[in-house]
């Protein structure tokens, strides 16, 4: 008799290539997964089976690393086999958007996708991070997007760009794009800048713009922003250094890590320095999921169960 076995292991392209095969012994078996490069570090594994355990949902969720030049193949395959859906990971967001077949409002609005499910052999879009980000400020700062003049660092990436289309639906009191490629930032704010025509009470400072990765640029800025969000994949190595120094941080700011890792990443370790508030992204990564969670099966997520899967 064979025997069955539980994995979350994390599989290639080429595994996909030989699915079936390779797959044979695996129980329950896997319809869902997470695409990434990397992807070794990624908690929703350990989440999403937490969440199709409580349900008693007969499959598992599977980590696979793919990397950029493998996605459009790696999407071609999927959809010959019998998957629920998928996350897509850094680097993957905003090329997964061109790769599938129909992309809902959220997708269309962030450019970018971090859910897909399958059905008739067709790959659906959608962006859960935006409103999970929301949802994880609230809880970690009982503190609503609404209230908050906000920089994001990474602007233009497929996390930040979805953030800053999160903050604009939101209305923020003020919103400030800083990225390594400053054009991608520009063209964020064309495109946001109607969501912050109407006046608000802000003294001689424009409600959106973008500014350059300098120091001199970001202290300008930073006395008249109080939520500071790491969107850039800096932290996510231990040796990372922060992508802004201490020396810039005031004990009014409050920073929001889009990174988590078990141990502090720099860029909490200088809020800490500096007296500001700082949270890194388990609670963002616990409510995209959720939603990712709702978009493939259409009911509420066992949150309960998902948090403790992931908490530290
Ligand atoms: P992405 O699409 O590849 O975007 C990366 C962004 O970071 C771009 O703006 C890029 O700037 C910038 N960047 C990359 N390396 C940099 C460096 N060395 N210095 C300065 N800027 C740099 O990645 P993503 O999918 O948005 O993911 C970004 C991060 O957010 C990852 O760490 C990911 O794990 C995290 N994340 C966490 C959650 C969660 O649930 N907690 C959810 C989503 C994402 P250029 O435009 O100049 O290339």
């Amino acid at each position: 008799m064979n025997e069955r076995k539980q994995t979350t292991d994390r599989y290639t392209l080429a595994d996909l290539e030989r699915w079936n095969e390779v797959t044979r012994d695996v129980d329950p078996p896997i319809r869902m997964g997470v695409f990434g490069d990397p992807v070794a570090h990624s908690l929703s594994p350990q989440m999403q089976n937490a969440a199709l355990r409580a349900y008693e949902i007969n499959m598992q969720y599977a980590r696979f690393h793919i990397r950029p030049n493998e996605l459009p193949l790696a999407l071609r395959l999927l959809r010959e086999f019998d998957f629920v859906g998928i996350n897509l990971t850094v680097p993957h967001k905003i090329a997964g958007l061109t790769q599938i077949d129909v992309a809902d409002e959220s997708a269309r609005r962030c450019g970018s996708i971090n859910t897909i499910r399958l059905h008739d052999k067709k790959l659906f879009g959608s962006n859960t991070d935006a409103e999970g980000f929301s949802r994880a400020v609230r809880s970690e700062f009982s503190i609503d997007l609404r209230d908050l003049r906000v920089m994001i660092l990474g602007a233009g990436g497929g996390t930040g760009h979805a953030i800053a289309w999160q903050c604009a639906l939101e209305n923020c009191e003020r919103l400030v794009l800083v990225n390594r490629t400053p054009a991608k930032a520009i063209a964020i704010v064309q495109r946001l800048r109607p969501f912050f025509a109407a006046p608000r009470v802000l003294g001689p400072v424009a409600r959106i713009e973008a500014v350059p990765w300098e120091e001199s640029a970001l202290r300008a800025q930073l006395a008249d922003v109080d939520l500071i969000v790491n969107a850039t994949p800096l932290g996510m190595n231990s040796s990372d250094s922060a992508p802004i120094p201490a020396r810039l941080l005031a004990p009014h700011h409050i920073v929001f890590d889009c990174v988590y890792r078990t141990s502090k990443t720099a860029l909490l370790r200088a809020a800490d320095e500096a007296g500001a508030r700082g949270a890194n992204g388990l609670s963002m990564l616990l409510h995209q999921g959720a939603l990712s969670f709702s978009v493939w099966f259409d009911r509420e997520a066992p949150i309960e169960a998902m948090r403790s899967a992931i908490a530290p």
